[in-house]
C-alpha cells in the first residue's frame, strides 16, 4: 500500500509487484459448472452464465438482449459445453494469443497473468486440469497461474497440482467464491455449497501456502449491513490474501431477476453500497489486497440496478469518503 492510498489496490499490487504493465489474460478452458444443470438450467440465482467471462470472450452475448422476453427462460448458448480435450485447447491457444495481442495494443501490456475466469475452473479430473493448464501456461511467458473456482471443486489433489505450479517465477493465485458468510443466504441464492464447505476449500489451499482471493457479494437477498459485516469480519479474520467485493447486480433473465421483477427484493443503490465498501475496507487487514469493489455488467444485460456510479467515480468516493473519516 502507498501512503496515498486508503487500501492496498490491486493496480498497486501489480505495479509494486512487476513495476512494468501486467495484465490478466482472461481464458475460458471450456469448464462448466457442478452447480448447473447439463442444460445450463440453474446454478446460483444472479448468475447468467456470461457474468463469468471475460469482456473480449462475449461475443454472443449480443443474443441475450435487454428486450428478448423469451431469452428469460432459455439458456444461452454457453450451455451444456460438452468440449473435446482438442476444441479446449485450439480455444485456449485463440484466447491467449488474441488476448495478448489485444492487452498489447490497448494498454502496453509487458507481463501477463494467466487467467482461467469462466466457470469453474478446477471442475474436472485432475489428469485434464494437468492438461490443460500445462497446454495454457505453454502458449507464453506468464508471471501467474489464477483460477477461479467453487468451494466444493477444491480436493486435496486439486490444491496440490496448483501447488505443483508455482515456482519461483510463476506464482499461483485461486480466487474463491464465497458471496456471503451465511447458510441460510448461500441457501436462498442456490449456491450449492455452506460455509463450512468453503471454510475447508480455504484451508486446503493455505495449508499450502498457495494464494486466495475470495469472492463477496453485497447486498444478497435477505442481507442488509449487519449481515455483510458479518461476512466482512469472518473474512478478515481468515486474511486472505486478495478480496472481490460486487455490489448485487440482477442481469437480466436470472432467477434473482424473477424475484426483482416481482417485487421481492430491493437491490442496493450507489451510496448504499459506497457506505458497505467504506465500513469493510477499514475492517479487512491493509495487507488485504482489494481486486475491485463494484461489478461491471454491460447496461444491456443488467437489470437492476438500472443506474450506479460508474468505476472511476466510484473509486473517487470511496477515497474522498475514507480520507475524510480518517
Ligand atoms: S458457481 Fe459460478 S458459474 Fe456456477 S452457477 Fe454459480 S456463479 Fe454461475
Amino acid at each position: 500500500m502507498n501512503n496515498k492510498e486508503m487500501f492496498f489496490s490491486y493496480s498497486t499490487y501489480l505495479k509494486n509487484k512487476y513495476g512494468k504493465p501486467a495484465f490478466r489474460v482472461s481464458v475460458d478452458g471450456g469448464f462448466s459448472c457442478p452447480n448447473r444443470n447439463n442444460d445450463g438450467s440453474g446454478g446460483c440465482t444472479y448468475c447468467d452464465e456470461l457474468g463469468s467471462l471475460a469482456v473480449y470472450h462475449r461475443g454472443q452475448e449480443a443474443s441475450i438482449a435487454h428486450s428478448l422476453p423469451e431469452n428469460l427462460y432459455h439458456p444461452s448458448p454457453f450451455s451444456g459445453r460438452g468440449f473435446s480435450m482438442a476444441a479446449r485447447k485450439e480455444r485456449i491457444a485463440r484466447q491467449i494469443d488474441e488476448g495478448m495481442e489485444f492487452l498489447k495494443r490497448r494498454y502496453g501490456a509487458v507481463y501477463f497473468l494467466l487467467y482461467f475466469q469462466a466457470f469453474t475452473g478446477t471442475f474436472a479430473p485432475v489428469k485434464q486440469l494437468r492438461e490443460l493448464y500445462d497446454f495454457a501456461l505453454s502458449r507464453a511467458s506468464f508471471k501467474e497461474l489464477i483460477v477461479s473456482t467453487r468451494p466444493d471443486c477444491v480436493s486435496p489433489a486439486v490444491a496440490d497440482l496448483l501447488l505443483s505450479y508455482r515456482k519461483p517465477d510463476l506464482d499461483v493465485w485461486v480466487e474463491l467464491g464465497l458471496q456471503s458468510s451465511h447458510n441460510s443466504t448461500l441457501s436462498r441464492i442456490n449456491r450449492g455449497h455452506s460455509k463450512e464447505d468453503f471454510e475447508k476449500a480455504f484451508m486446503l489451499l493455505r495449508d499450502r501456502g498457495l494464494k486466495i482471493t475470495v469472492h463477496l457479494i453485497f447486498g444478497l437477498p435477505g442481507e442488509g449491513r449487519k449481515e455483510i459485516m458479518e461476512t466482512v469480519r469472518y473474512i478478515a479474520l481468515l486474511k486472505p490474501e486478495g478480496v472481490k467485493i460486487h455490489n448485487l447486480h440482477i442481469p437480466v433473465g436470472t432467477a434473482l431477476f424473477t424475484e426483482y421483477s416481482m417485487g421481492e427484493l430491493t437491490v442496493p443503490s450507489g451510496y448504499r453500497h459506497l457506505s458497505y465498501v467504506c465500513e469493510a475496507l477499514k475492517m479487512l487487514p491493509p495487507e488485504v489486497i482489494i481486486h475491485r469493489l463494484t461489478c461491471d455488467t454491460p447496461p444491456h444485460r443488467l437489470g437492476a440496478p438500472r443506474t450506479f456510479f460508474k468505476k472511476g467515480t466510484f473509486l473517487a468516493l470511496v477515497k474522498d469518503r475514507m480520507h475524510y473519516s480518517h
